[in-house]
């Protein structure tokens, strides 16, 4: 164990032992508590409250099955999950990831760092994260309908616009969405703004879609200029294809920073002219194809099978696809390469020995759930229209949203520099999303 304090080791093996084989959640309960320990050895009061043997058990984890119909006429049963993590600060909110490798023990880590990640936002919404191992990859409209509206009529009975807000997450997109909040309307007989990433005609947001990979260019923007560094003429290195992927890309093109790469989980792309972000969109959001077709678009770009993106040189890294996905030979071959910032678009995309080596090299690296925190704040962002009946439009969101940004990085930066961890962004993000969430709860007594 590598704790100094005996009783954070005892916390962190009770942990193992009571979530038996989820590593994920272990290595972000890890993460948390190394970060947190000189604010416990500065307020034993509290240890003695509980506070952090709370703040690790789920509040709620609701398991179901889901079964649907596929377009041969046969049963299909795939595993759905809601963890209700944490709503000391406001009800859960959280996306629903549907992918193959979804888990409890994913589902754990994700609603953990949503705790966190919300509470930096400075808006009030709790933790929660949830999901499918379902694959809405080669399915057809309709088989997507059917398992959405399976899914969406068991947790119906657990959600609400004023209790917990799901939202997309992987494989859950404006489409999946749509499905679901139909058939909660449907059977709830609510129509309320019981889910975000909503369309525009039902009461989504503006600036919804961008927010993730916006805010994520907004944060690094304000790291780099408080560290004297300016973002125009930088070269920059994504992974992913998705949501976040796409709009980090335009974004960084607006600052005037170069794309270079993209990826998705058969290949990646190296175009050395910049990622065309109209074209990637095309692919993507429209019709849906493999990250091969974007050599139709670009003749300059290359395109290569597996994984690569961290092998191209760049100024800035933004990891936007999965957990675990820059390792430490990874980290390394960056470094070497010159780069000057890390920041994660996506959750925990950096093992833990990564992390360390960046931290270690001299390289700024900021955590997913400080970094990549833009998309839920514009998501209690759409909450407060859909409570006030009233759209806000696009600049407006995108003002409040880079606002949100820049406060967040200066609040993760104090919180590192008051315990003497000055540029240490993960124990910044760690003890500023801690403190909020550890006053409400010592409010609200033992609940
Ligand atoms: P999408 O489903 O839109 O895109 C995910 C991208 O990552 C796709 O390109 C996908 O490839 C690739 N990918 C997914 N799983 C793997 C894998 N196992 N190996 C390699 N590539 C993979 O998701 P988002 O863009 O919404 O989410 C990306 C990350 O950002 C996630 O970690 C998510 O939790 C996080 N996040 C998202 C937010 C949002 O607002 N959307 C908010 C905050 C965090 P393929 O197309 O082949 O599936």
């Amino acid at each position: 164990m590598s704790f100094k304090s005996a009783y954070l080791n005892d916390l962190m093996e009770r942990v193992i032992k009571r979530n038996p084989g989820e590593s994920e959640f272990h290595q972000t309960v890890r993460e948390v508590l190394e970060s947190i320990e000189p604010v416990l050895e500065a307020r034993p009061d509290f240890v003695e409250s509980g506070v952090v043997e709370r703040m690790v058990e789920p509040e709620r984890i609701i398991k179901f099955r889901v079964p649907w119909l596929d377009d041969n006429g046969k049963v299909q049963v795939n595993r759905g999950f809601r963890i209700q993590f944490n709503s000391a600060i406001g009800p859960y909110k959280g996306g629903l990831r549907l992918h193959p490798s979804v888990n409890l023990g994913i589902i754990k880590f994700l609603g953990f760092e949503q705790i966190f990640k919300n509470s930096l936002t400075g808006l009030p919404i709790g933790g929660g994260k949830g999901g499918s191992d379902f694959d809405p990859k080669g399915k057809s409209d309709r088989e997507v309908m059917a398992f959405c509206q399976a899914f969406m009529s068991e947790l119906c009975k657990y959600i609400g616009a004023d209790t917990d807000v799901p939202a997309g997450d992987i494989g859950t997109g404006a489409r999946e969405i749509g499905y679901m909040f139909g058939q909660y309307k449907k059977l709830r007989g609510l129509f309320e703004g019981v889910l975000t990433g909503k369309g525009l005609s039902y009461g989504g947001s503006l600036a919804r879609t961008e927010a993730t990979g916006y805010g994520l260019l907004y944060l690094t923007e304000e790291m780099l200029k408080c560290h004297g560094e300016v973002m125009k003429g930088k070269t920059a290195a994504v992974s992913g294809a998705g949501n976040v992927a796409i709009y980090a890309i335009e974004k960084a093109e607006q600052m005037g920073v170069k794309p270079v790469t993209c990826s998705d989980s058969t290949g990646w792309v190296y175009d050395p002219d910049g990622i065309d972000a109209a074209a990637l969109k095309e692919i993507k959001e429209v019709k849906r194809q493999r990250l091969t077709e974007y050599k139709k678009y670009r003749q300059n770009s290359e395109y290569h099978e597996g994984k690569g993106v961290w092998t191209v040189k760049c100024d800035i890294a933004l990891p936007c696809a999965t957990q675990n996905e820059l390792d430490l030979e990874d980290a390394k071959m960056l470094a070497a390469n010159g780069v000057i910032a890390v920041c994660e678009g996506a959750n925990m995309p950096t093992t833990a020995e990564a992390t360390k080596y960046f931290q270690e090299n001299g390289v700024y690296f900021v955590p997913g759930k400080a970094a990549n925190a833009g998309g839920v704040a514009a998501s209690a962002l759409e909450m407060s229209q859909d409570s006030e009946r009233i759209a806000w439009s696009f600049e407006r969101v995108d003002t409040e949203l880079k606002k949100i940004m820049v406060r967040l990085y200066h609040n993760i930066d104090e919180a590192a520099k008051k315990y003497g961890f000055e540029g240490n962004y993960v124990v910044g993000a760690n003890i500023a999303g801690f403190e909020k969430v550890v006053d409400a709860m010592n409010a609200q007594g033992i609940v």
